[in-house]
């Protein structure tokens, strides 16, 4: 019996991890430099905060989400999204009120049961910033502003911001009734699925990505055209900010994104290198949610990135840092000296310095191969000589000179400070 990682999961190996970790780094970076605080949940919530805010009717709550009994009866669920949960941590620990902005970013693994192909997983990771308590369009613009920078300080530009604005409580059902109108005329054209969307929720057959469906999508009435006076108003503000901080953008009418918690301002960056899967960030304004999972009514806008997709584009361009060479191989002959390498070791990495040692008992000659495979910067070699006399040899790999030191843990440490 042979296990695998289960299908749409993988696994991110020791070559891959250091592009993650820069990712990762850059993340955390940018949006502390925007003053931002991390915040982490937990991966599972009960599965009611998913469907009442991602909505019933989206494929991620009717079809996607990994949800099960625990052993107590409850309906729990794999986060698919992270936005939910923060908002839940928010309410549930007084972080948000209507006077204060409060800014928050997290970073994690998500879960959806989609079908996998290139840039869509099962599980799969974001990170993501959500801004609470102000309606100020210029805060739409900072937190996309966030993303490009971020993008930028990663090495990608090539990308290109949509955006969009998809209507409030007032203005949606209007706009709602002139696309059911639209659709239902063509409803034998469109595919099985937005059938069924245009009655249950019409606005997801904008995001059909059917070649039959699409001719139809291009005609149908955009959400701008429906918007009331305050949104457009809005709107029009987002825009203007995004032109005078020369954000390049474009207006994407058929923006809806696939969670009904949106409000207003939808955006996504998207890349041409990515295929059918092309968006590396999707966000926007959901001013209802707050007080829709139970508080206030406070205003709020953020954004996900997909890190996997990040990783996609930027592929194997990164290096693996140095950092991951270690410094000190320890090679010890014999029982005895094993164990004082051992303890040799253990005091190096005391000081900071990274050490490693033979556990198979191999021969010098293979040894000092492996301490070469590895990288490793220099080697102690400890044999039945060096015992005797109390020393150790100190060799510099890159060099390869080598000389006998005193077999003591700050000796040693002080030769490698000397040698740094
Ligand atoms: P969403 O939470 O659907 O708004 O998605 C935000 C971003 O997460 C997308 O732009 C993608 O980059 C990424 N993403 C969403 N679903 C997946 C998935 N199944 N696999 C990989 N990345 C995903």
């Amino acid at each position: 019996m042979k296990y695998t990682s289960q299908r749409g999961t993988k696994d991110i190996l020791p070559s891959e991890t250091p592009v993650w970790q820069r990712i990762e780094a850059s993340c955390r970076r940018i949006f502390g430099l925007y003053n931002y605080a991390e915040i982490r949940t937990p991966v599972f919530e009960q599965t009611e905060l998913f469907s009442r805010s991602i909505g019933t009717d989206t494929d991620i709550v009717s079809k996607e989400m990994y949800t099960f009994e625990d052993r107590g009866g409850r309906s729990l669920t794999l986060r698919p999204e992270e936005t939910a949960p923060v908002v839940r941590a928010c309410l549930q620990h007084n972080l948000i009120s209507p006077e204060n902005i409060t800014k928050l970013w997290y970073m994690g693994p998500m879960f959806r049961y989609e079908r996998p192909q290139a840039g869509r997983y099962r599980q799969f990771h974001q990170a993501g910033v959500e801004a609470f308590g102000s309606t100020d369009p210029m805060l739409d613009v900072e937190v996309i502003d966030m993303a490009v920078q971020l993008f930028r300080e990663i090495g990608l530009t090539d990308l290109e911001v949509d955006i969009n604005s998809v209507g409030c409580k007032k203005c949606r059902p209007e706009f709602i009734k002139k696309l059911t109108k639209y659709f239902t005329d063509k409803t034998s054209d469109l595919c099985d699925d937005c059938k069924k969307r245009l009655v249950k929720n019409p606005l997801r057959v904008l995001d059909c990505k059917i070649q039959g469906c699409q001719s139809i999508i291009k005609a149908a009435p955009a959400p701008v055209d429906s918007l009331c006076r305050e949104c457009e108003e809005h709107f029009e503000n987002v825009v203007a900010c995004m032109d005078e901080q020369k954000i390049k953008y474009k207006i994407n009418n058929r923006l809806v994104r696939g969670l009904d918690y949106y409000t207003g301002t939808t955006f996504e960056v998207v890349s041409d290198k990515l295929g059918a899967q092309n968006a590396v960030c999707g966000g926007g304004r959901y001013d209802d949610l707050v007080k829709e999972l139970g508080g206030k009514p406070v205003p709020a806008v953020g954004f996900a990135i997909g890190l996997e997709r990040l990783v996609g584009i930027i592929g194997s361009d990164v290096q693996s840092p140095k950092s991951d060479v270690v410094d000190v191989y320890l090679i010890a002959i014999g029982e005895k000296a094993k164990n004082i390498a051992f303890d040799l070791a253990s005091g190096i990495r005391k000081a900071g310095f990274s050490a490693d040692m033979d556990f198979h008992g191999k021969k010098l000659k293979s040894q000092l191969k492996l301490a070469d495979r590895i990288g490793a910067r220099f080697v102690l070699i400890l044999g039945e000589d060096e015992l005797n006399k109390g020393k150790i040899v100190f060799r510099d790999m890159s060099e390869g000179k080598q000389e006998e030191i005193k077999c003591d843990a700050a000796t040693i440490v002080e030769v490698l400070e000397k040698n740094k």
